[in-house]
């Protein structure tokens, strides 16, 4: 028998003290806790397309099952050369797209771990890092868990949620290192305007800022929206432009990602390394799915016929818009790109002043989770995210739910 003896007591470690994910956060903990006791949980909370239904492309599949008896072995740290190279001729297909080889291109476990490498090689504690408010959770916890301060400038809701320059300048100081841009951008759907990407980049520019792209919905985009690459108005300023598989081709479970450095590197040598040192100490990323990115990016572009008018994907946007828009203090952007809607409560009408409370209440009554305003590092309570996946019954029925709870509902 053991006895006598003390187990120490294990804390989570004080790096992690303001890392926060609310996506998959305590609230999602709850809807797990709920599915366990037998309930059914609406999951409105991840931008996940393979759970409601949609087929990743076949060729895909098929190309990744047939590479599985080559992909014994580790990969090369930054990634097989046949899928590199895919990303490569990807980028050069681009008009505007500043030149760049395949040994500038980085293959990771999706978008996350690239995310945190970056970070992890680029900060120092103390360092500023700009982010945008919204922005999707990770560019802030994984610059805290690094040892930097996410610095969060807004983007205004009355201009199509376009960044707000000032606000942006504002917030520059001594020790900003990067600019983090999230184009398309979750949890918003706003496309940015060439003018408005045009003004950060100049501010990159005037202040020798390192530029972060995250562009992973730059091909789900609706009506006439039009992306514009960072990288492509920043040839002459170092930029990380970050894409994967995850949405656009459905397949977010096989984690295939991958960051194209772009612009001068002789003044970054150290920075870019410390990428490289970190990309082998995870050896290499899951080398099946890196199979899969060559036959994705070359092949038939099926997400085209999910966002054109009558898609699915379209046509579950604009009931989103449409239902969100139609409830009482309730107002809706519409969303240009991506999977999300970021609906606003207006607080004379609902008066919020916890949002995760909201969500928690949302769930227990309605089995609805998703994921509220300030999880998004949003600085008010007064705007929650819908993930407008679900097929049109699901999502119709989801809203009328939630707005049935809304009129009702006080803190
Ligand atoms: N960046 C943005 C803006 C996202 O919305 C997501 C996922 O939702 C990711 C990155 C991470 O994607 P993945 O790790 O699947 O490539």
């Amino acid at each position: 028998t053991f006895s006598g003896h003390m187990l120490r007591t294990l804390d989570q470690s004080s790096k992690l003290k303001n890392v926060l994910y609310e996506i998959r956060g305590p609230v999602s903990a709850r809807a797990a806790q709920l599915e366990q006791e037998g309930y059914r949980i609406l999951k409105l909370n991840t931008g996940n397309p393979g759970v409601f239904n949609f087929e990743a492309p076949d060729v895909i599949m098929r190309d990744m099952i047939a590479a599985l008896p080559h992909s014994q072995g580790y990969s090369e740290s930054k990634g097989i050369l046949s899928a590199r190279r895919a990303v490569y001729t990807r980028y050069e297909l681009e008009p505007d797209f500043p030149h760049l080889s395949v040994d500038d291109i980085f293959l990771g476990n999706g978008v996350s771990e690239l995310i945190t490498m970056v970070t992890q090689a680029l900060i120092d504690n103390g360092d500023e890092i700009l982010i945008p408010a919204p922005d999707y959770p990770l560019w802030t916890a994984a610059t805290t868990l690094a040892g930097g301060n996410a610095v969060h400038y807004l983007c205004d809701e009355a201009n199509d949620w376009n960044p707000d320059i000032a606000d942006l300048e504002s917030k520059i100081t001594d020790r900003t290192k990067a600019l983090v841009i999230i184009n398309p951008n979750n949890p918003t759907g706003a496309v940015y305007s060439r003018e408005v990407l045009e003004q950060m980049v100049e501010l990159a520019r005037k202040h020798s800022l390192l530029l972060l792209s995250d562009e992973i919905y730059d091909r789900i985009l609706y009506d006439d929206a039009r992306h514009i690459s960072t990288a492509s108005l920043a040839p002459d300023l170092l930029c990380l432009t970050f894409n994967g598989l995850s949405k656009t081709y459905r397949v977010a479970g096989y984690r295939a990602g991958w960051l194209a450095i772009t612009g001068p590197q002789e003044h970054a040598r150290g920075f870019i390394e410390g990428i490289e040192l970190l990309a082998g100490t995870r050896l290499c990323p899951n080398v099946p799915a890196q199979h899969a990115i060559q036959v994705a990016l070359g092949g038939y572009q099926s997400i085209d016929e999910l966002i054109r008018p009558g898609g699915r994907l379209h046509t579950q946007r604009d009931i989103a818009f449409d239902m969100l828009n139609a409830m009482d203090g309730v107002s809706c952007v519409k969303a240009k790109a991506a999977l999300y809607a970021f609906p606003r409560l207006d607080p004379n009408v609902h008066e919020i002043h916890d949002d995760q409370k909201f969500a928690y209440d949302l769930l227990e009554r309605e089995r609805i989770l998703l994921t509220q305003g300030t999880g998004f590092n949003w600085p008010d309570p007064d705007h929650f995210r819908v993930v407008t996946l679900p097929d049109e019954r699901t999502l119709t029925d989801a809203l009328e739910r939630l707005g049935n709870f809304l009129a009702s509902y006080r803190q």
